[in-house]
């Protein structure tokens, strides 16, 4: 399955991603890691990306089509996978669906998680990751179960992300608004277009999002 996760910064894309990876077998895409990797590595492209992604500005179209071209023709991506950050502009929705076409293949369903904006400043500024597995936790809504200790790896080096600050996430806000949401109704004049209540509880939006898995799967 081809899946892609729409829905502003903190909406969940992450979480719900990670967990389709884990559940289904999906291969999640993050073009937001993959660019915070090509940053820590000091490589060319990182330091070309950097100073964007600091301000919260959206990196060029180019770039990311490139990427994500590379990333989906690589072999773990054989069995499905999950979008999540990409596509973010007009222009990156109708690469993707070329590069997909030219391989004789097309998106099965893009997922909208729909959160209110003012939700997603409180839930962006508590949240982190565990560094050595990548499960998001939140400092009040989703806290480790033992504080300091990643429930999934045991893992006790956590990160936070240096743009999810109130400054940088009203710029993305302002980028989401303005350059991602137009791809809603390019996809809904597609008929592939489902919409999730983002401001559910983690598990309500997966089971949720499971039930649009199944109908896709028995073609209802
Ligand atoms: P994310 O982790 O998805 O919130 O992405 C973090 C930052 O990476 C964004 O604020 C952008 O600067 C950049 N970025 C990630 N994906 C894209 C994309 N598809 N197009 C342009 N910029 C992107």
């Amino acid at each position: 399955m081809k899946l892609v996760l729409l829905g502003p910064p903190g909406a969940g894309k992450g979480t719900q991603a990670h967990r389709l990876e884990t559940c289904y077998g999906f291969r999640q895409l993050s073009t937001g890691d993959m660019l915070r990797a090509a940053v820590a590595s000091g490589s060319e492209l990182g330091m070309k990306v950097r100073s964007i992604m600091e301000r919260g500005d959206l990196v060029p179209d180019r770039i990311m089509i490139d990427m994500i071209a590379d990333r989906t023709e690589q072999s773990d991506c054989a069995g499905g996978f999950v979008l999540d950050g990409f596509p973010r502009t007009v222009p990156q929705a109708e690469a993707l669906d070329g590069m997909l076409g030219a391989r004789g293949m097309a998106l099965d369903r893009v997922i909208e998680l729909e959160v209110d904006d003012g939700a997603l400043i409180a839930r962006i500024s508590g949240r982190f990751t565990c560094a050595n597995c990548g499960t998001g936790y939140h400092d009040t809504h989703k806290p480790a179960r033992k504080a300091g200790v990643c429930d999934v790896c045991g893992g006790t080096e956590f990160v936070r992300r240096k743009d999810d600050n109130a400054e940088t996430v009203a710029a993305r806000l302002r980028a989401y608004h303005k350059q991602t949401a137009p791809l809603l109704p390019y996809y809904r004049d597609r008929g592939i277009l489902s919409t999730v209540d983002g401001m559910a509880s983690i598990d309500a939006v997966s089971r949720e999002i499971d039930r649009i898995l199944g109908k896709v799967e028995s073609g209802a």
